[in-house]
């Protein structure tokens, strides 16, 4: 897997992941007048997929991508916190130039 295969799966890991967390929220939101169990459900799911879009990692620097302070927290400014790696940013095609 070449590096730029390796950034485009760490992007839709994280696309994934927040796709999961709003997903969940919505479904907390629309269910949570109807059905406690379902409601339940998704307000667990929602917590899963905030912890598993907190913990997602830079394909850089490895680190969290998230700011860690807390006051952050809410103000996902796209960018990594360790080595300033944009959101969706890829590295140069290693074939490009060569052929
Ligand atoms: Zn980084």
């Amino acid at each position: 897997m070449s590096e730029r295969d390796r950034y485009i799966k760490a992007w839709g890991d994280r696309r994934a992941r927040l796709f999961m967390l709003c997903v969940a929220v919505l479904g907390f939101a629309f269910t949570v007048r109807s059905s406690h169990w379902i409601a339940g459900l998704c307000f667990i799911g929602a917590m899963v997929g905030a912890y598993g879009y907190y913990e997602f990692r830079c394909p850089r620097c490895h680190q969290r991508f998230l700011p860690v302070l807390r006051a952050q927290i809410w103000f996902d400014n796209g960018r990594c916190q360790g080595c300033g790696l944009r959101v969706n940013l890829l590295p140069p095609d290693e074939g490009a130039g060569s052929a």
